[in-house]
C-alpha cells in the first residue's frame, strides 16, 4: 500500500489502512482486562475473517472488480484505481494453494506473501496466532463438505443467518476461547504508526490466510484514542471519546466504514467500577479471578468498528423515582402497517422487522454519572429521556437500537454530546440552567441513532450526512418535547436559526477555506484504492473539532429543502428514506436524488443535485440562499422582542455613564423576561457595542441572574466580561474554564488578544489547573493561544 498513489496523507489526514477488499472482518471477540493502576487495557482480540470480494476477482479485460458496492445505490467505486502488480499476482481461490502443510513452498520472496493490514496504533502486540476451530466440538456438527475444512468452518459460521444469530455468538466464543492454535510458530506482524501488518509464511493469498486470527496485545496509557482520566469525584477512570483516530488504540482493526461487523467483548475490571459499553444488550458483573468483575456485551447488528465505544469508572446510576411515561402502545395490536420496511441491508436481526418493537415509543434507559454529579443527573436528564425519545420515534418511527445508557464524562470531554449505538456521552455543561440546552442536546444525540449510526456515511469527510441531520432534527424533536403549537415552534426555530447563521458565518470568516466545504471529496467521495485503503481528509486537524460547519451548513441546507416541500412532507419523506437506507451507508446523493425523484416540482425551481452540489456542499463560504435569508429571521417576534430589550440596555448605559442621578433611575427600567435562546442573542447583540458600562454589566448580571443560567447563555456573558474587562465577574469567567471545558476554548484566545496581564494571567492559572484532565486537541489549541 505504500506505493498507491491514492494515500499521500498530509499531516492533516488520516489514513485508513485496512485492505477491506482483500480481507473482511466479520466478527471480533474481545476478551480484555482493565488495569486502573497501571493505566492499561490487555487481552486478546480474536478476528473471524472472510475473504473480501476484491480477493479473488479480476475479470479478463484486467479493470479491478467492483468490491464496495454494498449499498447498491451509490454507483462511486474503484474503477479507476490503478492496478498494482501486487493484484495482478493474486490468485483466483480455484487454483490450488501453495502451502501445504505449513511448509514453505517455492517462495522465499516476503513481498510475494499476502499481507492483512490493520489499523492501529499505540498498541503493544505482543504475538498474532492462527486459531485452530477444527477441535471446537459444536462447530464441526456444522455440516462442512469442502475440501478446505478448516476455512469451511469460519466461512460457515460467519455466514449462520441471524435467526441463530445466539449459536452462532456461542461458537464464536468457543472458537475464541480455544487454546489450540495451529502451528507453534506464530505469525509474523509488524507494525508502523498507523497499522498492523500480519502474514502467515508462504501464504501468498486471501484464500489460504488465517481465517481466524488472536492478537494478544495491550493499550498504551496515553494512547490516542483511549483516554485515562479522572472523573468529577477525582476517581480514575477510562472512555473511547470519539477521537479522530477512532478505536485504532483500543483495539486492532479494520476502520473503512464499509467494514462492517458484529462483536462480543467480555471486559474485566476491578470491583468498584462500571463498565458501560456500545453493546445491545444491559450487562450485569459476573464475579472473575480475585477483586474483578466481568462484564459480556455484544451486538448482533454489524456496524463500522468505530462506532464501538467503551468507558470504565466509578459511576452510579441515578435512580428512576417514578415511573413517568407509560408505553400504552406496547399492549395496542399491531396497526395495520402504515410504515411498510423492506430490509435492504445485510441480514441481521432488525427491530424494523418486528413488530412490539416497532410501536416501542420509548426503548429501556438508563443514567450514570459520577457521585457529585448524579443528583444533577437524575433531576435534568432522567424525566428528559422518555420524553425525547417519544418525540424522536413520533418522528422518524421504530428506534433503530433497543436501549440506551446516559452517561455525563469527565470534565475534560471536549463537546456537549456524542452518541454511539446504546449509549450517549454527555458533558457536565448541560446540567446547569434551564433543561433547554439538556433537552436539545439529548435530542440532538437522540437522532443519531437514526443518521450517523443506523445510517452512516460511507465517505466520513461526508460529515453533515450525521451532523446536520441531527441538527436539523434537534429542532424538530424539541419543539414535539415542549409541545409547542405551531406558531411558538416557528419562532422559536427562526431565533435558533439565526443564532446558528450568526455563528456559521463567524465561523466562515475564520477558518481556512477547505475546511468550510462539505463533501471534500466531490464527485470523487466514497473512493477508495483497489486495496479498500484511503485516507480521510483533515482528519488529524487540531481545529478541526471545534468547527461547527457540518453541523450548521448541513443544518441549513436540510431547512432550504425543507422550505421548498414543506415541513410534513419533508418529515415524511424521512420516515421512508430511513425505512430504506438503514443499516447501510450512504453517500451524500443518496438522500439528495432520493428526496428529488421524490418530489419532481423541485426541478422546476431549478434544484437538481448538481446545484446542491455546488451551492451548498462542493464549495466554501456562505450559499447564497442563506445571505437573503437571515433578514427573514430577524422579523421574527422573539428576536423584535430582544432587539427591544437590548435598545433599553443600551440606552441605560448611555444614561448610566452620563450622571450618578440619572443611573439610579436606571434600575427601574423594565427588562422582559427572555427564554435561554433569547438571552444568548440578546448577549450576542450587547457584545457589539464598543462600550458598556461596570454598572449595566453588574445589573445584567443580576437581572438574568447569569451565573445560574446554561453553559450558552453563561459563554457569552464570559466574553462580555472579558471584553470589557469586567473584573468583578473574573471569578464566572475562570468556573466556565473550569467546567465547561466543551465551550471555553476560544475563550482563551480572547483572554490572550486583549493583552491585560490580569486576564492573561487567568488563562495561565485555568489552564495549569485543568491541563491533565483536558482534552488533547484542546489543550493543543489552547497551549497555542497562550504560550
Ligand atoms: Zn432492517
Amino acid at each position: 500500500m505504500e506505493s498507491s498513489p491514492d494515500l499521500d496523507p498530509n499531516k492533516d489526514d488520516l489514513p485508513l489502512c485496512a485492505n477491506t477488499n482483500h480481507m473482511l472482518v466479520r466478527h471480533y471477540v474481545l476478551d480484555l482486562a482493565v488495569y486502573i493502576q497501571r493505566k492499561v487495557i490487555a487481552g486478546s482480540i480474536v478476528l473471524f475473517l472472510e475473504p473480501g470480494l476484491g480477493s479473488s476477482k479480476q475479470c479478463e479485460s484486467g479493470c479491478a472488480s467492483n468490491t464496495q458496492d454494498q449499498s447498491q445505490v451509490s454507483t462511486k467505486h474503484d474503477i479507476n484505481s490503478p492496478i498494482t502488480p501486487e493484484h495482478k499476482r493474486l490468485i483466483p481461490p480455484e487454483e490450488p494453494p501453495y502451502l501445504i502443510g505449513g511448509m514453505d513452498v517455492g517462495s522465499e520472496d516476503e513481498s510475494e506473501e499476502f499481507t492483512l493490514v490493520l489499523d492501529c496504533c499505540d498498541l503493544v502486540v505482543s504475538r498474532v496466532e492462527e486459531l485452530d476451530v477444527t477441535t471446537v466440538l459444536d462447530l464441526k456438527k456444522l455440516d462442512v463438505n469442502e475440501q478446505d475444512v478448516y476455512a469451511g468452518l469460519v466461512q460457515r459460521l460467519v455466514s449462520m443467518p441471524s435467526s441463530c444469530w445466539r449459536t452462532q455468538h456461542e461458537l464464536y466464543l468457543q472458537c475464541s476461547r480455544s487454546s489450540n492454535i495451529v502451528n507453534t510458530q506464530p505469525l509474523q506482524f509488524h507494525m508502523d504508526r498507523w497499522s498492523l501488518q500480519i502474514r502467515k509464511k508462504g501464504v501468498r493469498t486471501p484464500h489460504d490466510f488465517p481465517c481466524a486470527v488472536r492478537i494478544w496485545y495491550e493499550t498504551k496509557p496515553t494512547g490516542g484514542s483511549v483516554r485515562w482520566t479522572k472523573d468529577q469525584d477525582g476517581r480514575c477512570c477510562v472512555y473511547t471519546m470519539g477521537s479522530p483516530i477512532n478505536n485504532r488504540a483500543l483495539f486492532p482493526c479494520q476502520e473503512p466504514p464499509v467494514a462492517m461487523s458484529t462483536w462480543q467483548a467480555c471486559v474485566r475490571a476491578p470491583c468498584d467500577f462500571t463498565v458501560l459499553m456500545s453493546g445491545e444488550n444491559q450487562a450485569f458483573p459476573e464475579p472473575a479471578e480475585t477483586g474483578f468483575q466481568q462484564w459480556d456485551y455484544y451486538v448482533t447488528m454489524p456496524m463500522p468498528a468505530s462506532t464501538f465505544t467503551i468507558a470504565v469508572g466509578q459511576w452510579l446510576e441515578a435512580e428512576v423515582k417514578v415511573t413517568n411515561y407509560v408505553d400504552d402502545k406496547l399492549s395496542l395490536p399491531l396497526d395495520s402497517g402504515d410504515e411498510e420496511y423492506i430490509c435492504s441491508h445485510m441480514d441481521y436481526p432488525c427491530r424494523f422487522m418486528v413488530g412490539p418493537a416497532r410501536v416501542q415509543t420509548v426503548i429501556p434507559h438508563r443514567v450514570f454519572a459520577p457521585s457529585c454529579h448524579l443528583q444533577k443527573a437524575q433531576d435534568m436528564v432522567l424525566p428528559l429521556l422518555p420524553l425525547c425519545l417519544t418525540a424522536a420515534h413520533s418522528v422518524l418511527g421504530v428506534h433503530p437500537f433497543p436501549r440506551l445508557d446516559v452517561l455525563i464524562v469527565p470534565s475534560g470531554f471536549s463537546s456537549l454530546g456524542m452518541a454511539s449505538p446504546h449509549i450517549v456521552f454527555l458533558s457536565q455543561s448541560v446540567l446547569t440552567g434551564e433543561r433547554n440546552l439538556c433537552g436539545a442536546r439529548l435530542c440532538h444525540e437522540i437522532a443519531h441513532s437514526w443518521f450517523g449510526l443506523a445510517i452512516g456515511a460511507r465517505d466520513w469527510t461526508e460529515e453533515w450526512i450525521s451532523e446536520g441531520f441531527a441538527t436539523y432534527l434537534e429542532d424538530v424533536f424539541w419543539s414535539h418535547v415542549q409541545k409547542l403549537g405551531c406558531r411558538e415552534a416557528e419562532e422559536q426555530r427562526q431565533l435558533k436559526a439565526l443564532l446558528r447563521w450568526r455563528r456559521l458565518s463567524d465561523e466562515l470568516q475564520n477558518s481556512e477555506e477547505e475546511l468550510q466545504v462539505l463533501r471534500p471529496n466531490k464527485e470523487n467521495t466514497g473512493e477508495v484504492s483497489e486495496s479498500g485503503a484511503s485516507v480521510v481528509k483533515h482528519a488529524l486537524n487540531p481545529e478541526k473539532p471545534f468547527m461547527q460547519v457540518h453541523y450548521l451548513k448541513g443544518y441549513f441546507l436540510l431547512k432550504f429543502l425543507a422550505d421548498q416541500i414543506g415541513e410534513e412532507k419533508f418529515l415524511q419523506f424521512f420516515k421512508v428514506f430511513v425505512g430504506k437506507f438503514h443499516g447501510q451507508l450512504i453517500l451524500s446523493q443518496d438522500f439528495l436524488q432520493m428526496l428529488l425523484d421524490a418530489f419532481p416540482a423541485m426541478s422546476s425551481q431549478g434544484i437538481a443535485l448538481e446545484t446542491i452540489f455546488s451551492d451548498w456542499l462542493d464549495t466554501p463560504e456562505m450559499p447564497e440562499w442563506l445571505r437573503d435569508e437571515c433578514s427573514e429571521w430577524l422579523r421574527t417576534p422573539a428576536v423584535q422582542e430582544v432587539k427591544g430589550e437590548v435598545a433599553k440596555w443600551i440606552h441605560f448605559s448611555g444614561s448610566g455613564g452620563k450622571g450618578s442621578k440619572r443611573k439610579r433611575a436606571g434600575p427601574k427600567v423594565n427588562f422582559k423576561e427572555l427564554n435561554p435562546e433569547q438571552l444568548v442573542l440578546l448577549l450576542e447583540f450587547l457584545l457589539e457595542e464598543c462600550n458598556l458600562s461596570a454598572s449595566t454589566l453588574r445589573l445584567l448580571q443580576s437581572t438574568y441572574n447569569l451565573q445560574a443560567q446554561d453553559a450558552e447563555v453563561k459563554h457569552r456573558w464570559c466574553e462580555l466580561a472579558v471584553k470589557h474587562k469586567h473584573t468583578a465577574a473574573y471569578r464566572d469567567v475562570e468556573l466556565f474554564l473550569i467546567h465547561d471545558q466543551a465551550m471555553g476554548v476560544y475563550l482563551y484566545g480572547e483572554l490572550m488578544v486583549q493583552e491585560d496581564a490580569r486576564q492573561q494571567a487567568l488563562a495561565r492559572r485555568c489552564l495549569s489547573i485543568i491541563k491533565d484532565d483536558m482534552d488533547q486537541s484542546a489543550r493543543t489549541v489552547v497551549e497555542e493561544m497562550i504560550l
